[in-house]
């Protein structure tokens, strides 16, 4: 309880005294013998100072201005913080003793009595402080208990009569008629003594002699480490005597005729260390308490740093998941687009090429066909014939021409060499138009489900939705020959404008979702297909920085997603 000084420390003594002259005398006494000390004038401001640390021991005056030295220590007494502190009273009055120790001081020494004694018996009250037992951690493991007293005694009479009184004051007692019991009965345990009362002036045994067995067994740890021992002597020793007696060992000396005095001691002492067990395992169990709900703490925190890191750890490895994802995405679309830039060229080129020789061919072909058709019949049945033959073939290669002009015009559309200007176009109108367009196509055996719910208007190039909503659409239709039902529907949010179109055909096997997008890729009959409807689709969604992507339709058709960036579209 006490911040004691360390074991090299001088003991700390406070020393509450009223007169001047009297406290610079003992401070200097004590001081001069190791110890440090502190004054107090009154009660009043001792009381106050042990708010802060306490000292080893009190060393008060019985006589103070305000509350005396009797209730100092009763206020002492009653404090969880205190009640065990020792207290050694300094009193002029003889039966100042008594009240001294009925309040619960540990110790009277009259002012009168010689200074050496005094130190003699704080040595012994300090000493007795440091060697307490240690208490067991365990809560309530000492429980609560009687004092422990044994009475060694060579006379049979006074033995019992002092065993008596001790044992009417509660505590519990056994008793030696010399040495060798009195050794037997400390070596037995296993019940500590906190008390050994001894006559040293016993005819039966050498009381001295005893008085440093005891004193050495004491030391040894036998009867419980730190009993009290509390030698009785004649009336009124001598000074010699009581050095022998002190240096043998007592830690108290205790006149012979003064019975209730001695019982009055034993109890102070008794008392004292019951409170000290008592403060030191409460303290144990504050410890263990403290210690207990400190591992847990420190249990916990461990549990949840781990619990944080193993979530740290899913957390990166579902972020580095997510960036491989990404990563592996964004290289197929840099690929795939890279490819497409290339085609692109390509096509830009070779539809060049084409174009200017067609342009002629389409022209020529226009005047032999107006010039075949400008012909007068012919008489002769051969040339007839041939003229006819002539004017059908002219026929067929202008259906070819516009077919190679229709070609050549998606690949420049493919190429985006026809890129028109950007502007607001009303989103439901410009599909509900494409649908109008495609109506040949859909028939009643297609059903259509709109569910416009983005912004009306976005910001693009007319071909955005003519060209690529159309060439969506009509795949879907190619996709359902027996019928089914495509539905368009369109979302925002605050930085995309999206259109999703799907249908209920056979959907588009994953290994083929790359490359449908691919020019020439095309799964259609011969004739019917040139598979650039989805490339051309694709061209013009990247010139609006958007994306194309196909997914699986919910029952498994095809659902083609447009996503176009608001701040490209409307830069
Ligand atoms: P084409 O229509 O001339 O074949 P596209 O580029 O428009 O060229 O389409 C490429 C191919 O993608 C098609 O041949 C077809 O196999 C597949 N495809 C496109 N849309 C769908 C769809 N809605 N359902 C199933 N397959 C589709």
């Amino acid at each position: 309880m006490s911040e004691a000084a360390g074991p090299d420390d001088p003991a700390r003594i406070l020393l509450v005294e009223d007169s001047e002259t009297q406290a610079l005398e003992l401070r200097l006494l004590l001081e001069a013998n190791g110890f440090s000390v502190e004054r107090s004038p009154t009660a009043e401001a001792a009381l106050d100072r042990l708010n802060g640390s306490l000292p080893d021991l009190v060393v008060a005056d019985y006589h103070l201005p305000g509350m005396n030295g009797d209730e100092l220590t009763r206020q002492l007494r009653l404090s969880l913080r205190t009640r065990a502190l020792p207290v050694l009273m300094l009193t002029g009055a003889r039966d100042g003793e008594r009240q001294g120790l009925e309040s619960g001081a540990d110790a009277y020494v009259a002012k009168s009595d010689d200074r050496d004694l005094l130190v003699l018996r704080i040595r012994a009250l300090l000493r007795e402080r440091k060697a307490a037992p240690p208490v067991s951690e365990a809560p309530g493991a000492a429980g609560f208990r009687r004092g422990r007293v044994l009475v060694i005694d060579g006379s049979a009479t006074y033995r019992t009569f002092l065993a008596g009184l001790l044992g009417q004051e509660g505590h519990a007692v056994a008793v030696a008629d010399g040495a060798e019991a009195a050794l037997a009965a400390l070596d037995a345990g296993p019940e500590p003594f906190d008390c050994v009362t001894l006559d040293l002036l016993s005819p039966a045994y050498d009381g001295l002699a005893l008085c440093r067995a005891v004193d050495e067994r004491r030391g040894a740890g036998a009867g419980g480490a730190g009993f009290h021992l509390v030698g009785i002597s004649g009336s009124a020793p001598g000074k010699d005597f009581l050095v022998r007696a002190y240096a043998a060992g007592a830690d108290d000396v205790v006149a012979k005729s003064d019975a209730e005095v001695l019982a009055l001691r034993v109890r102070g002492l008794v008392r004292r260390r019951l409170l000290e067990e008592d403060d030191r395992r409460i303290a144990g169990a504050f410890g263990a308490h403290e210690r207990a709900v400190e591992r847990a703490r420190a249990e916990a925190e461990a549990a949840a740093a781990r619990a944080r890191l193993a979530d740290a750890l899913e957390q990166a490895n579902a972020d580095l998941a997510t960036a491989n994802r990404r990563l592996t995405e964004a290289q197929a679309k840099l690929v795939q687009a890279a490819k497409m830039a290339s085609l692109g060229e390509l096509v830009a080129g070779i539809a060049h090429e084409i174009n200017n020789p067609l342009a002629f061919i389409l022209a020529h072909q226009g005047t032999v066909e107006r010039l075949l058709g400008e012909m007068p019949p012919q008489p002769e049945e051969t040339s007839a014939r041939a003229l006819a033959k002539a004017r059908d073939r002219v026929g067929t290669m202008r259906m070819g021409l516009t077919r190679i002009q229709d070609l050549v015009l998606n690949l420049r559309k493919f190429s985006r060499l026809d890129e028109g200007e950007r502007a607001l176009v009303n989103v439901p109108e410009a599909i509900e138009t494409v649908l109008a367009l495609l109506q040949h196509k859909l028939g009643a055996r297609i059903a259509v489900e709109r569910d416009f719910g983005g912004r009306s208007e976005i910001r693009c190039t007319p071909a955005l939705l003519n060209q690529v909503v159309m060439n969506i659409l009509a795949n879907a239709a190619d996709a359902m020959p027996e019928g089914g039902t495509i539905r368009i529907g369109t979302r925002s949010t605050a930085e995309t404008d999206e259109i999703r179109i799907s249908d209920t055909g056979p959907g588009i096997p994953e290994d083929l979702r790359e490359k449908i997008f691919e020019p020439f890729f095309t799964t259609k009959p011969v004739g019917s297909g040139t598979g650039l409807g989805l490339a051309i689709a694709y061209s013009v969604v990247q010139a609006h920085s958007g994306v194309l992507n196909v997914e699986a339709a919910p029952g498994g058709g095809a659902c083609f997603v447009i996503g176009i960036p608001r701040q490209a579209v409307s830069a």
